[in-house]
């Protein structure tokens, strides 16, 4: 390089930008990621994340398991392993998911790099640029990331209280349709929304259902949470009650743990087939080691009794949340009241901006993640994600009442 001539690449922050794929200017780092390095400051209460709390695993049981699977059975865990996933995993998978009404059989199943890929996968199998996918106004950003990927549209259709609004999907469809563009699929997360915080009711299921079905859209079941209600029992999945209008997704992240990086996709045949083929050409077989650890935790453990645990843990966590909302917030202030999983959705006051306010939050050193990281368009400043799961009921606590008095700063300004 002459010295008279500048190299361009060292003037440029990206120097490959020109050769991108156009899908990959719809890669950005989520608003999540950007708040990993300041939340997790020692100082600081994290109502951020929401990496499920598994400090009270059996790790003697799962150790048992993982040094038993290298001795006994190395040879096969250390292997690549079949495309769609261990056959033995698949059959337990079943047993899970009757929990939530559904009648599966082991070969609808495949199993997945966690829930994630799941959703990597179907919208690769089914998406092309400029196709539209329906989704819940707020969404799960992991999820927006992947159809930004895809060169999917995002329509986001609203939700109240009882979860997404039928007369609202019904007319996102007709106008969407009417525009000349095809929508792929409905991507709904029914039971303790990530970020709502809000679970479909019985009697709207079955309108979703009815629309759907009217309208000849699949609907895509996102349901990582499921199983941590903690009223009751768990609620019928969409996927029970039609077995060729949904997929299912589900995964092992929240009821067990998160590292193993196995989920599933419960597929009509034909799609399941297309799943498995675009699972091989992504990573030829999901990690055969992570299964059979998971199929013999389960197999050796009260797998369900620890979920009991994990539900009870976030119940008292939930609580402290709730009441300390309830104690703190200002007037005008609004929140979801989650009967399970991890997250609390809150609108602030009119004219209050999440994403404007969150460095004065981080310097009076509370966390949270701003509404707009959670739509496609960047609605969403007036909410703000608050996440229960991980923090202690007295951190929790002590997190809100910052936050509160951020929140009443900023009235004051
Ligand atoms: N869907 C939703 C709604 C989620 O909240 C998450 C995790 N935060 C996932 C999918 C992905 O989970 P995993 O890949 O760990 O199964």
């Amino acid at each position: 390089m002459s010295a008279d001539l500048p190299d361009v690449r060292q003037t440029r922050l990206d120097n490959y930008v020109d050769r991108y794929a156009a899908r990959t200017k719809g890669m950005t780092a989520s608003e999540i990621r950007a708040l990993f390095s300041v939340a997790s400051r020692p100082e600081v209460v994290s109502l951020a994340g929401g990496m499920p709390n598994i400090a009270g695993l059996p790790l003697d049981v799962v150790g048992g398991a993982v040094r038993d699977l290298v001795v006994d059975n190395g040879a096969v865990a250390m292997q690549y392993g079949s495309g769609q996933g261990d056959p033995t995993l698949r059959d337990q998978i079943c047993d899970v998911m009757r929990l939530e009404g559904i009648d599966a059989h082991p070969d609808d199943i495949v199993v997945t790099v966690g829930s994630q890929q799941a959703v990597d996968l179907v919208t690769r199998v089914f998406c092309d640029p400029g196709d539209v996918v329906i989704c819940e106004a707020p969404s799960y950003v992991g999820a927006l990331g992947v159809f930004r990927a895809y060169q999917c549209e995002v329509v986001h259709v609203a939700m109240d209280d009882d979860g997404v609004v039928p007369e609202a999907l019904e007319q996102a469809i007709a106008a969407v349709r009417a525009a000349g563009k095809k929508i792929k699929f409905f991507y709904t997360i029914p039971n303790f929304h990530n970020p709502a915080g809000i679970s479909l009711s019985d009697e709207r299921r079955r309108r979703v259902l009815e629309i759907c079905q009217r309208a000849d859209l699949l609907i895509l079941e996102d349901n990582p949470y499921g199983l941590l209600g903690f009223d009751g029992e768990p609620q019928r999945a969409l996927r029970a009650d039609d077995r060729e209008g949904v997929i299912y997704l589900g995964s092992f992240s929240k009821t067990f743990a998160p590292g193993f990086r196995v989920g599933w996709a419960v597929a009509p045949h034909a799609v399941r087939e297309k799943l498995v083929l675009a699972q091989e050409s992504a990573t030829l077989c999901p990690p055969i080691f992570s299964q059979l650890a998971i199929s013999s935790y389960l197999m050796r453990h009260d797998w369900l009794g620890q979920v009991k645990q994990f539900r009870e843990m976030y119940r008292e966590r939930r609580d402290a949340m709730l009441a300390a909302l309830a104690d703190k917030m200002p007037a005008a202030t609004t929140w979801t009241r989650p009967g399970g999983g991890f997250y609390v959705w809150l609108t602030l006051p009119d004219g209050l901006d999440s994403k404007a306010m969150l460095p004065r939050a981080v310097t009076a050193r509370v966390a949270y993640v701003p509404g707009t990281a959670f739509f496609a368009d960047g609605f969403g400043s007036q909410c703000m994600r608050l996440s229960y799961c991980h923090p202690t009921p007295e951190r929790i606590t002590e997190g809100v009442a910052r936050l509160a008095a951020v929140i009443n700063e900023e009235l004051e300004l």
